[in-house]
């Protein structure tokens, strides 16, 4: 048995354990891949984004430039130079200030009678820097740095957007520069659960995966921009961002001309771009390319982490930590591209929600495995039992038969030879063949019986009869036998007839198989009571009880000893002959007349077997 146990524990229990964690690991894997596609998708988004608002600030870098040769077209360059300021202005308003650096290395624009407020402060903040008096840190982009004069080349950790080695002739216009490159664009990206945490100081501390890798170079304005003929820088003046452009016209290239962009104005533009376009309108929109399934904000967020121009403008999260991201570039530095999931919930609860599944679906699986494998382990244990038994009831029947059928042909013999004079002894002799041979017969109808009972094909011949006759009778026929063993019979019968529907050959096998355990299990105080009564109740029924004071039924056998085959009292340890069938035909054949057999503990020691049958009408003309 324990061989069967180790076998299912080695073969199939092991195995699917093992088969379980490799569905577990394989299922977080696969979330975890998800999740990566996920993220690479948006990541994507973030991306084209990124260069859409990159290719906005080219363009209006190009629009300055066409403005400029528009104005410069109206006269001499060394006359225009001084009302740049307005001219520009008034011909694009993209221009918050208007700038023109001298060959002389002073600002003739904005001019130093006629200042906004707006001019005022770009004077003071940029001024230095652009008459090449003063060094300041730049994030520079120049569209044309083939000839970039003693300047010595840009920072290795100036990220430069445009920095082609086959760049276009000054005034050639080249296609090139019109599709930035992101090739070096700073991605991040964090947990979607993370979306959801409210803001905390962490937020502004940097670390590896947010920090920029965007890096000013430290340069003069005249030293930055060489022979170039455009170019676009930014700088920081008093922590807000400057974006200028600037431009050598081929009519006089000594004269540097440039404009300020009005972030504000380029703000509002990115505000319209940013909304999701109406489907039958695709419109310039970064929403043509991203289609998906989990619903998404895009934000542009400023060098603070502010939100500046978002897809969805009710929509609210803790916009430093966005799903992904990605920097715009030097144009903008530090400003990002962010994507949001509009719910971040949902998507780790499909993915929580598909685990438990099947990891309840993997923990049932394993549990029916279990029960199922105990099940057989169980079945098993019963039919290894069940042929033992049956092997005990061969070896016993054997032994039952061979026994009487030893002392018949011994007592025959010795009559047959006439070897025995004395009548008494013969006919003591002729007694013991008698009860010898009807030992042999109950014992194989016993058997008989059994089989039929087994292939279901014993059949009853019910009809009325009165139990205390019935008992009476079969009590005639054993008590010789009983009596010449030396058992004391007592027999209570009522006066009354108790009228039941019975097979009267079963039910005297039943009487007849209790009576013989009576006799076979007592001891050495060999009394046998028989006891037939009347029992009412809710159903009413006839009793007939066998009790004896022989060895009596360990008490965790009380119930084994009706099951087939069965024996509380072995033939090895007790020499008590038996089959095992007795009790077990007993109680079949009572509960096919829907009655029972049961065992009781007699008071004073001794057992108790008792037949009831159930009662029919009174009026049953018997
Ligand atoms: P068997 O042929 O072994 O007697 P039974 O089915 O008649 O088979 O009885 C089953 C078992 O019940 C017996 O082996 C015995 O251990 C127990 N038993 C039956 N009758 C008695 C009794 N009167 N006293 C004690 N034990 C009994």
């Amino acid at each position: 048995m324990r061989k069967v146990a180790i076998v299912f524990i080695l073969a199939v229990f092991l195995p699917s354990l093992v088969l379980g964690w490799l569905a577990v690991r394989s299922l977080r894997d696969q979330e975890l891949v998800l999740e990566r596609q996920r993220s690479l998708f948006f990541q994507s988004v973030a991306d084209n984004a990124a260069s859409d608002v990159q290719y906005a600030v080219i363009s209006h870098r190009r629009e300055f430039v066409s403005q400029t040769e528009a104005i410069l077209a109206n006269g001499e360059p060394a006359v225009l130079a001084m009302n740049f300021d307005t001219l520009l202005q008034t011909n694009w308003p993209m221009a918050e200030v208007g700038f023109v650096v001298s060959p002389g290395g002073t600002l003739s624009s904005p001019s130093a009678f006629n200042r906004s407020p707006a001019a005022q402060s770009f004077v003071q903040g940029n001024g230095a820097f652009l008459c090449s008096r003063e060094s300041a840190e730049v994030y520079w982009n120049v569209a044309n740095n083939s000839k970039t004069g003693n300047y010595a080349g840009p920072d290795p950790n100036v990220v430069v957007a445009n920095n082609n080695t086959a760049q276009p002739q000054a005034g050639v216009e080249s296609k090139s520069w019109f599709l930035p490159q992101k090739k070096s664009s700073v991605q991040r990206s964090v947990n979607p659960q993370q979306q959801l945490q409210p803001p905390s100081k962490g937020d502004n501390q940097t670390n590896d995966n947010q920090v920029s890798k965007l890096a000013p170079a430290e340069a003069e304005f005249r030293q930055l921009i060489g022979d170039a003929t455009e170019g676009t820088l930014a700088r920081f003046v008093d922590d807000k961002l400057n974006v200028l452009f600037w431009y050598r016209s081929p009519r006089d290239s000594n004269f540097v001309f440039g404009a300020q962009l009005s972030l504000a104005r380029f703000v509002r533009d990115m505000r319209t771009w940013i909304r999701p376009s109406e489907p039958e309108n695709p419109g310039k929109s970064i929403w043509r390319e991203s289609v998906s399934r989990d619903p998404i904000c895009l934000a542009l967020l400023d060098d603070k982490g502010r939100p500046v121009a978002i897809s969805h403008p009710n929509f609210r999260a803790n916009w430093k930590r966005p799903f992904v991201s990605t920097e715009v570039g030097e144009e903008l530095p530090h400003w990002e591209v962010a994507v949001y999931l509009m719910d971040p919930v949902r998507l780790t609860q499909s993915a929580r929600t598909l685990k438990y599944t099947l990891g309840l679906l993997i923990a049932l699986l394993l549990l029916a495995i279990g029960v199922g494998g105990w099940l057989v382990v169980r079945d098993l244990n019963r039919q290894l039992a069940l042929a033992r038994q049956k092997t005990d009831f061969v070896s016993n029947v054997s032994h039952e038969l061979k026994t009487p059928l030893t002392s018949i042909r011994m007592f025959s013999e010795l009559l047959a030879e006439q070897r025995v004079a004395d009548p008494a002894k013969q006919r003591s002799y002729l007694n013991i063949i008698t009860a010898e041979t009807a030992r042999l017969t109950r014992l194989i109808n016993n058997v008989l019986d059994f089989s039929r009972m087994e292939r279901g094909e014993k059949k009853y011949n019910f009809r009325d009869a009165d139990l205390a006759a019935l008992v009476r009778e079969a009590i005639g026929t054993y008590r010789p036998h009983l009596e010449s063993a030396g058992f004391k019979l007592e027999c209570d019968l009522p006066e009354s007839a108790l009228p039941v529907r019975a097979d009267t050959d079963a039910v005297a096998q039943i009487i007849v198989n209790l009576l013989s355990n009576a006799e076979k299990y007592s001891d050495s105080r060999k009394e046998i009571l028989v006891r037939v009564s009347r029992r009412d109740g809710p159903l009413p029924c006839a009793e007939v009880a066998v009790l004896d004071r022989g060895l009596g039924v360990p008490a965790s056998c009380e119930e084994r000893i009706f099951e087939q085959f069965y024996r509380a009292h072995d033939s090895l340890s007790s020499g008590i002959q038996g089959s095992g069938l007795g009790l077990t035909l007993a109680r079949q054949i009572a509960r096919a007349h829907g009655g029972d057999v049961v065992f009781e503990r007699r008071e004073g020691g001794g057992s108790c077997f008792a037949v009831r049958l159930p009662l029919v009408a009174a009026d049953v003309r018997l």
